[in-house]
């Protein structure tokens, strides 16, 4: 918890009045700085603004020449102040000009000077100055001097961001400059909006009170509030996504009702500072930390203070703390561009209705929650887009390309023209899917091709109506794993997979069991140090080595099928033991079912995921006990070519559509054949038009793919002659040494197979 502060009350009621003053930015910034340094018993007191052009301007000085204002100009760079502002970090050095970065401006006349203090001046998470105090003799600034001299940087940020002008130009280059950015695509989609920063800015006309007495009851009045709006979610229906999030709102709660957060905010409160500047100040030391925090855990526990912050000032704001609503801004309005620096699910959960547009993330991660709820709700979404909050205002108009994984600020028309006519067009493409949804999965020849859907959340079931596939081929269970702080108490799992069946109907669902480690680590597990996680102790080794968490899940897909029929595969079986052991421990699980009042379910089909090429050479021994293989091309493929999927400059190296890696699916298939083993494919390559005509091509009749696959494959099965095209590619894969991608291409270019998203 944070250290103690203390910013002199006298200083912060005269800086007060110097802000509320009426008079000339320049003379307002000089009576700042004389004050600071009178305070802070200082010689010298200066500050640096950030021009348009990236470089660091003194604007105002106490202690230096005075005819150095507005001429002195720094590289961003260069000398203390520019590391400061590199850095976003506070600097204190005991002698400047002896540090190897000083750097000395003559003009200035600051040779006398050794003790050197110096803080960025941050806005909206970015330096848009710095601010700093000069001694003559060698000292070391205190850390309460260094904690000050940051509150009156944050208290100066708007003044200096709003007022200063700088030579030659007063523009602040976020209001003008269109800027072109990359990201990672984490949910695909176009999107158009105006900017909405995620974490509210404290306004500078709420920074100061007149009656700490009366701010300090409206801090804890807030602070009640923000407990109450907790609980309200905590009662509310989001069963959408994990059936009862009770596990990720109860932490907040508890971190909410920390008594040495609220000593510590009121305190500020005290000092002179309002209820908001007491929090924006907790929110930065909370970020600050953030940044600096390598530990995982850690970074989620700092995660979750900072995502109070934010909800503590949307109540000061007078909305109920959730971020719908804040700013008086109204669900559902014009639509909106989400940023934000990283998003939790709950408060994702929280837009679902609010119309937004797309959702841009300054960290990169595919596999976050956020991401996986993002997707669910079909809104396009960027991940890893750095320094996309100091790019962007709120309001700023952006357009979010999640197709090609770029996206514009502040477009010019032509560029907005553009987006038109691809939004068009993607309307219309989807238009033309929506129409085949009904149309039988059938190709030119009369073969039926079973489509499915992979899933992980309730949300996704939606797709299952959108698209018109017959089931789900694959449901990810460990994404209500992911998507919680804490293990999902049983009834959690429970209600999940009923919903999912209730869903479904009569449609087929394979629920797969947790698939754990690797890339998908939970949230407070113990990582260990593993050289290649993805080889590691992860899916179903990880599962029968913890017995109690897998037979607890077992326990609840038997008590959710509550009778009915129930499918579930093993994810990563390696050798057919795995898969004896797991589908072993299953029947125990029926068996302790039934013996407690339970109903067995009527029908109880096992499978194994196919995606460690080992199991392909133990599938007789398999056929005598599982009723089905999937095979899961994301981690084979891996496997198969030894190349990580998680690292895009080896994962993209190798092509699917290669004849070693055919001819083993081809492998696969007939072996099940030969062993009478229904056979799937439910890697992400199934969703791509032409690869999933090489798995039909291949005699793979069932395929399972993320909902925004459906459409193109069926279009593109639909317009298939198997009995034609299969020899030909066969005999492309067997008889030819010519690059088979391009043969591929130029057989169905032949054959008139629709593989484009149109024409
Ligand atoms: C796969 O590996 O192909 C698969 C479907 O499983 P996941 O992507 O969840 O590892
Ligand atoms: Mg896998």
């Amino acid at each position: 918890m944070p250290q103690s502060f203390s910013v002199p009350r006298l200083l912060i009621n005269r800086l007060r009045d110097v802000m509320a003053g009426d008079m000339e930015a320049d003379t307002r910034l000089q009576k700042v700085v004389t004050l600071i340094a009178g305070t802070m018993v200082a010689d010298v007191c200066s500050i640096y603004k950030r021009t348009d052009t990236d470089e660091l301007e003194l604007v105002a000085t106490e202690g230096l020449a005075a005819t150095a204002v507005h001429q002195t100009r720094m590289a961003f760079d260069e000398g203390l102040v520019g590391q400061i502002a590199l850095s976003g970090e506070p600097l204190s050095i005991q002698d400047a000009p002896r540090h190897p970065a000083f750097s000395y401006r003559p003009e200035t006349g600051e040779d006398p000077y050794h003790a050197f203090l110096g803080v960025p001046i941050l806005r909206g998470g970015r330096v848009i100055g710095v601010l700093t105090v000069q001694n003559r003799t060698e000292r070391l600034y205190d850390e309460d001097e260094v904690d000050s001299l940051q509150t009156i940087a944050m208290v100066l940020a708007e003044v200096v961001a709003s007022d200063v002008p700088t030579q030659p130009s007063s523009a602040d280059p976020r209001e003008s400059r269109p800027i072109t950015l990359r990201g990672r695509i984490l949910g695909e989609g176009l999107g158009l909006g105006a900017a909405r920063l995620h974490d509210p800015i404290v306004s500078p006309a709420r920074y100061f009170t007149d009656d700490p007495d009366a701010e300090a009851r409206r801090l804890s009045t807030a602070l009640r509030q923000l407990q109450a709006s907790l609980d309200r979610m905590l009662t509310n229906d989001v069963s959408a996504i994990f059936g009862e999030p009770r596990e990720v709102l109860e932490a907040y709660k508890m971190l909410a009702s920390d008594p040495m957060w609220a000593a510590r905010l009121e305190e500020t409160v005290r000092s002179g500072l309002s209820a908001e500047a007491a929090v924006d100040r907790s929110r930065r030391e909370h970020r600050i930390k953030l940044e600096n925090a390598a530990d995982p855990y850690l970074r989620e526990r700092l995660h979750d203070l900072e995502d109070l912050d934010n909800r503590l000032l949307r109540v000061l704001a007078g909305s109920d703390g959730s971020a719908v609503g804040a700013d008086g801004a109204e669900a559902g309005a014009a639509s909106e561009v989400l940023i934000a620096r990283r998003l939790g699910p709950a408060e994702l959960l929280e837009y679902r209705n609010s119309g937004l547009a797309a959702i841009i993330l300054e960290e990169v991660a595919p596999s976050s929650h956020a991401a996986i709820v993002a997707r669910a709700l079909g809104i396009p979404t960027l991940g890893g887009v750095a320094g996309i909050s100091n790019a962007v205002a709120q309001g700023d108009q952006v357009i979010v390309d999640a197709e090609q994984g770029t996206l514009h600020v502040r477009p010019d028309q032509d560029l907005l023209t553009a987006y038109e006519t691809r939004r068009l067009m993607r309307t219309e493409r989807q238009a033309a899917f929506q129409a085949l949804k009904d149309q039988p999965s059938r190709t030119r020849d009369g073969v039926d091709i079973k489509l499915m859907l992979n899933a992980g959340l309730a949300l996704d079931m939606d797709a299952m109506e959108k698209t018109g596939a017959e089931g789900i081929g694959l449901f990810r269970t460990e994404f209500q794993f992911l998507v919680s702080d804490t293990l999902p108490k049983m009834e959690s799992q429970i209600g999940l997979y009923r919903q999912i069946l209730d869903y479904a109907g009569n449609r087929p669902v394979h629920f797969r069991t947790l698939d754990l480690g690797g890339d998908k680590m939970l949230p407070n597990a113990n990582k260990g140090e593993e050289e290649n996680p993805a080889l590691g102790w992860r899916s179903i080794r990880f599962a029968l080595d913890r017995p109690g968490l897998f037979r607890r899940q077992l326990r609840a897909l038997v008590r959710a099928a509550d009778g009915g029929p129930l499918s579930v595969m093993f994810p990563m079986v390696t050798k057919a033991e795995e898969f004896f052991e797991a589908k072993a421990l299953l029947m125990e699980e029926i068996e302790w079912s039934v013996a407690r009042g339970f109903q067995a379910p009527c029908e109880v089909r096992t499978g194994a995921m196919l995606e460690a090429p080992a199991l392909a050479f133990s599938l007789g021994e398999l056929a005598s006990e599982a009723d089905f293989i999937s095979v899961g091309t994301n981690d084979l493929l891996q496997f198969f070519f030894a190349a990580d999927r998680m690292v895009p400059s080896v994962s993209e190296r190798y092509d699917f559509i290669s004849r070693p890696a055919l001819r083993f699916l081809d492998m696969v298939r007939q072996e099940c054949e030969r062993h009478q083993l229904p056979v799937s494919v439910c890697g992400e390559i199934a969703s791509h038009p032409l690869e999933a005509l090489c798995l039909i091509g291949l005699g793979y009749h069932t395929l399972s793919m993320p909902a925004s696959g459906v459409g193109p494959v069926k279009r593109m099965l639909r317009s298939v002659d198997l009995s034609t095209f299969g020899p030909e590619f066969r005999a492309a894969i067997y008889d030819s040494n010519a690059d088979l991608r391009n043969e591929v291409l130029s057989i169905a270019d032949i054959q008139k197979i629709a593989l484009k998203d149109h024409g």
